[in-house]
C-alpha cells in the first residue's frame, strides 16, 4: 500500500500486515471487534461503539458535547490531539500470531465436570498440582468432596442418612486452609464464599448475619440460585468462636454463633427476595486452634501415664504432628459446642510448613510466585533465575515470621522491586539471577548481557 492510498492509515513503518486496528473507545483490536470505522485524524472506532454512541444520543436528551466530553477515551475533543501530534500510532495493536489465550487441552481439562466426577485420588492429582504438601488433608477432602457431589448429582442427600461431608481443617496460619479450599472450588468450578467466623454475629447483635454468608456465596454464583445450591461455603477462624470456658455475661462470640450456624447447616436460608436451600452446600471450616495442641497432649499424656506406660509420660511432648491425633473431646475442651461440631463429621489438620516445602511452594504449583515472576520478564525478553541458595534464605527468612508460606509474597516482592525496577531499563539484559548473597543483602544479582557468559553486575562491563 503507498502512503497515499489512505489518509487515513498510519504512515509509519509499523504499518504492515503484522498490525491491526484497535477500536479507540473500547480498545478491542480488529480481529476481536471486527472491521473498524475509520474517523478522521487517523482514529477508527468499531462497529459496536459506533452503533452505542448513536444509540445513547438517539435516546437520551444528553447533549451532543455531553457525551464527547464523558466517552472514555474520547476526552474534551472525542481523541482529536489538538497538539497536532500524531496519535495513530496509538490506534494499532501488533496481531496475535495465534490465539495464546484459547485453553490448550490441557488447560481444558483442569476443570471437574461436577455430573461427571472422577474418582478421589484424580481429584487429588489435581490438587498435587497447585499445593504442596499437605497429602493427608488433600486425600481426606478428595474423598470427601467426592461422597459430597455425588450424592448432589445422584440426589440421593435426603435419602439416606448418611451425615453430609461438612468438614472442620485444624493448621497453623498459612498452611494452605484457604488454598485448598479456593483451589478446590476452581477445579470443581463451584461458586466459593468465604467469611470469617468472627464476623459473624447472631441476628440482632451488630456484625454479619449468620445468613449473609449465603447472599455472599449467591452473589460468587451470579445470583443463580441453582448453583449456589452446590456451592462451598469456607467459614474461617472458626476457632475464635469457641466457648469462652467461664461466662457471666452473655456469650456474643461464641457459642451463640455456634448455635446459629447450627441453623444454616440444615435448613433453607433466606437471602433477601430468595431462599437458597443450603442442603447441598458444603460446609468447611478452618482454624488455627492455639493450644488445641497442648489439650492433646495433656489427654495423651493422661492416657498414657495410666498403668503400664506411666514412664513414658511426657513422650508426646515433641511430638511434631501431635495436631493429626485430634479427637472430638479435645475440640470440645476447646469450647466448641457438640451440636457444631456434630455438623463437621470430617475432621482432619495440616502440617506445619517445613523451610523445604517453602522453598518447592515458591517454584514448583502451576502458579508458583516464581513462574509468575519468569513470565513477567520473559515479556520483555529477560531469563529469571533463582539459585536454590537464594531460595532457602527466602525460605529461612519466612520461617522466621511464623505466618506460614504467607511471608513468602511480601519477602520476594521486597526483593524484586528493584529487579522489575532496573531491568527494563536495559535492553542488552539477557538473564538476571537472584543469588543468595543479594538475599542477604550482601551481593548483587547476577546479570548476563544478550550473548554474553554469566557474570557478576559489577563485573558486567569488565
Ligand atoms: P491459611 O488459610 O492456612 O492461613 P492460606 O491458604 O491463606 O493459609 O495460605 C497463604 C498463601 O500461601 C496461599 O495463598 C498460597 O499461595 C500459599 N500456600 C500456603 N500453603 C501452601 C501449600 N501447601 N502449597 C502451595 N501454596 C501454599
Amino acid at each position: 500500500m503507498s502512503n497515499n492510498d489512505n489518509n487515513n492509515e498510519n504512515n509509519t513503518t509499523a504499518n504492515t500486515d503484522e498490525y491491526e486496528k484497535v477500536c479507540y473507545i473500547c480498545r478491542r483490536s480488529e480481529s476481536k471487534a471486527g472491521k473498524m470505522i475509520n474517523m478522521p485524524g487517523g482514529l477508527c472506532v468499531c462497529a459496536d461503539c459506533m452503533q452505542k454512541t448513536f444509540d445513547t444520543i438517539n435516546n437520551s436528551d444528553i447533549n451532543y458535547d455531553d457525551l464527547m466530553n464523558n466517552m472514555p477515551n474520547m476526552g474534551m475533543f472525542g481523541g482529536f490531539n489538538m497538539m497536532g501530534n500524531d496519535i495513530s500510532n496509538r490506534q494499532k495493536v501488533k496481531k496475535k500470531k495465534e490465539d495464546n489465550n484459547k485453553p490448550t487441552d490441557k488447560e481444558k481439562d483442569d476443570t471437574l465436570d461436577l455430573d461427571n466426577l472422577p474418582a478421589p485420588h484424580q481429584i487429588k492429582a489435581m490438587l498435587d498440582e497447585y499445593v504442596i504438601g499437605q497429602d493427608y488433608a488433600k486425600k481426606v477432602m478428595s474423598v470427601a468432596v467426592y461422597n459430597h457431589y455425588k450424592r448432589v448429582a445422584t440426589g440421593t442427600m435426603d435419602d439416606i442418612e448418611i451425615e453430609k461431608s461438612n468438614m472442620l481443617m485444624i493448621g497453623p496460619t498459612g498452611s494452605g486452609k484457604t488454598y485448598l479450599v479456593k483451589t478446590l472450588a476452581r477445579l470443581l468450578k463451584v461458586p466459593l464464599a468465604i467469611t470469617d467466623a468472627t464476623s459473624l454475629t447472631e441476628a440482632g447483635y451488630i456484625g454479619d448475619d449468620i445468613e449473609s454468608v449465603v447472599s455472599k456465596l449467591l452473589q460468587a454464583a451470579d445470583n443463580d440460585v441453582e448453583k449456589a445450591e452446590r456451592g462451598i461455603i469456607f467459614i474461617d477462624e472458626i476457632d475464635k468462636i469457641a466457648k469462652k470456658k467461664e461466662t457471666r455475661s452473655r456469650d456474643v462470640s461464641g457459642e451463640s454463633v455456634q448455635q446459629g450456624m447450627l441453623k444454616l447447616t440444615s435448613k433453607n436460608a433466606m437471602v433477601p427476595q430468595v431462599t437458597v436451600n443450603t442442603r447441598n452446600i458444603l460446609f468447611i471450616c478452618g482454624g488455627a486452634f492455639p493450644d488445641l495442641e497442648n489439650i492433646i497432649k495433656a489427654r495423651l499424656n493422661k492416657q498414657s501415664s495410666i498403668g503400664f506406660n506411666s514412664d513414658l509420660k511426657d513422650k508426646y511432648d515433641n511430638d511434631k504432628n501431635i495436631l493429626s491425633k485430634v479427637e472430638l473431646e479435645d475440640l470440645r475442651e476447646f469450647g466448641m459446642i457438640p451440636e457444631f461440631l456434630g455438623r463437621l463429621p470430617i475432621v482432619f489438620s495440616l502440617e506445619g510448613l517445613t523451610e523445604d516445602m517453602l522453598v518447592k511452594i515458591m517454584k514448583e504449583p502451576k502458579n508458583a510466585i516464581l513462574k509468575q515472576y519468569q513470565k513477567l520478564l520473559e515479556l520483555d525478553e529477560v531469563k529469571l533465575e533463582f539459585d536454590d541458595d537464594a531460595l532457602r534464605q527466602i525460605a529461612k527468612k519466612a520461617m522466621e515470621k511464623d505466618t506460614g508460606a504467607r511471608a513468602l509474597r511480601s519477602i520476594i516482592e521486597e526483593y524484586m522491586l528493584d529487579i522489575m525496577y532496573e531491568i527494563p531499563k536495559d535492553d542488552n539484559i539477557g538473564s538476571v539471577t537472584i543469588t543468595a548473597d543479594y538475599i542477604e543483602k550482601k551481593g548483587t544479582p547476577l546479570i548476563m548481557m544478550r550473548g554474553q557468559e554469566r557474570l557478576p553486575m559489577n563485573n558486567a562491563e569488565a
